[in-house]
């Protein structure tokens, strides 16, 4: 039997609908390097979803490597409750320095979405030990994304994730998001005072007095196909919550570590949320890990004698583990010291260019939005019209059945293709994706179809 077959004899792949697999099976990958993957055949790939948006640095980069091993011969791992260790204590200490200002006790778990009901849970109870008990809803966005969990999927909204769980979730408040591309006011990005804004004011009125918290993907709803919004929606969220005593939970588990340009999408706003959640670009994507990260307010309403029962009573297995602080340190210093940042910013305008030549005059590209390195081309059934091609087409899944074959990674989310690459990629390996991701797009949709 091939590997692929014997994969498929008993393995249940995540977010996959494993029929499809009978056509198109699993890619047996063999190694990584760099912005590369190479399959047992020994074909290339060139990753550019940085393999679920998490793989930073590139594949096996040698010094994540180093310290990951370094540490393994000192310590796996050990419970993380009552004992520490120093790559804990020594990567808190880290990113205190890059998180934005006020931040500044980190609780680890394993995974963004714990991460998620870690903040979910906070904020409760922290409403709750301080004398507001009454405040026991959450508000989220439109079309968010927050994981897969039963509280993270009740505050994301995504049909695709969510419809079928409904009646096993939360009852939200769900603020119609900002939609930059098809904006109803007729704006664009440039010009936008975020008219659309009012619809967080109506929802504030409405329901800040029994609400909690509101959680937003900052300036990047990813799953929804890479939307990206203004800063300044996010400012005036700030300030709405600072008025109506609603904690700013910011999802920051796809955009953190540079993703966005800056090392947080809320550092584009100049703001800081009540508490954050970050995962995947935190060990470079190599180790499962997650922190939920508060103020010291917060983390206040939980500090009291034991018998008054206020502690955070939420642990996970793995939280703190040894082996994913040390990558997430090793993390911290190539960001720094290979000034990775800098270099992204040099990439990205290329990025941009490089697409819209080849891109941005197809029939049935109807925009090509980027923030960082992270780059969108939304497909279109009509560009004038903006009308989207039905999901019933998969025009997304036949592109990226092509662009597989011709040695690109490309995971399209519906009608939208993005480039979410690790932040080393170089301008020729730009040009390699560009190139490939074009000659796909022509062949599926040859004259706009
Ligand atoms: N939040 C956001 C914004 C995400 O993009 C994701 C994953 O894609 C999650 C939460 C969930 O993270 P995980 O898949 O590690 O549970």
């Amino acid at each position: 039997m091939t590997v692929e077959e014997r994969d498929l004899k008993y393995i249940w792949h995540p977010c996959s609908q494993m029929k499809d697999y009978e056509t198109f099976p699993p890619i047996p990958i063999e190694r990584g390097e760099g912005v590369y993957l190479y399959g047992i055949d020994g074909k290339r790939y060139l990753d550019v979803i940085s393999s679920w948006w998490c793989n930073l640095l590139g594949h096996c980069h040698p010094r994540i490597n180093a310290a990951i091993t370094d540490q393994l011969s000192r310590l796996e791992h050990v419970i993380f409750a009552n004992l520490t260790h120093l790559p804990a204590v020594e990567l808190c200490e880290r990113l205190a320095e890059v998180v934005p200002r006020g931040l500044e006790k980190f609780n680890f778990s394993d995974n963004g979405s714990a991460s998620v009901e870690c903040a979910l849970k906070m904020a409760f109870q922290y409403m709750h030990q301080t004398g507001r008990p009454r405040k026991t809803r959450f508000m989220c966005l439109s079309d968010g994304y927050h994981g897969e969990t039963i509280g993270a999927l009740s505050v994301g909204t995504l049909d695709l994730y969510a419809k079928i769980y409904k009646p096993m979730l939360m009852d939200v408040v769900r603020i119609p998001a900002p939609d930059c591309y098809r904006c109803p006011f007729g704006l664009t990005r440039e010009e936008c005072g975020c008219p659309c804004f009012k619809e967080a004011e109506r929802c504030f009125e409405q329901y800040a007095e029994e609400t909690c918290a509101v959680i937003v993907e900052p300036l990047l709803q990813g799953s929804a196909g890479m939307r990206i919004y203004p800063p300044l929606y996010l400012k005036k969220l700030r300030a709405l919550c600072d008025c109506s005593d609603v904690l700013l939970i910011a999802d920051e588990i796809a955009t953190g570590f540079g993703r966005t340009g800056k090392m947080f999408a809320c550092d584009h706003a100049g703001i800081t949320p009540d508490i954050m959640c970050l995962s995947k670009g935190l060990t470079g994507g190599y180790l499962p890990m997650a922190l939920t990260v508060t103020t010291q307010a917060v983390f206040d309403a939980f500090y009291a004698d034991y018998n008054e029962g206020k502690a955070f009573m939420h642990s996970h297995t793995y939280s703190g583990n040894p082996l994913g602080c040390r990558a997430a340190l090793a993390v911290q210093d190539i960001l720094r010291g290979d000034k990775i940042l800098e270099q992204a910013a040099e990439t990205a305008p290329r990025l941009t260019a490089l697409l819209n030549e080849a891109l941005g005059s197809h029939p049935n590209v109807g925009e090509i939005r980027h923030i960082g390195l992270i780059h969108a081309i939304e497909l279109t059934a009509d560009k004038r019209t903006k009308a989207p091609f039905p999901s019933e087409k998969r025009i997304g899944y036949r592109i990226y059945r092509r662009v597989v074959e011709k040695g690109l990674l490309l995971r399209p989310l519906g009608n939208v293709l993005y480039f979410n690459p690790p932040l080393v990629i170089d301008e020729n390996q730009c040009e390699e994706a560009v190139a490939l991701a074009r000659e796909a797009v022509c062949e599926e949709l040859p004259s706009g179809g």
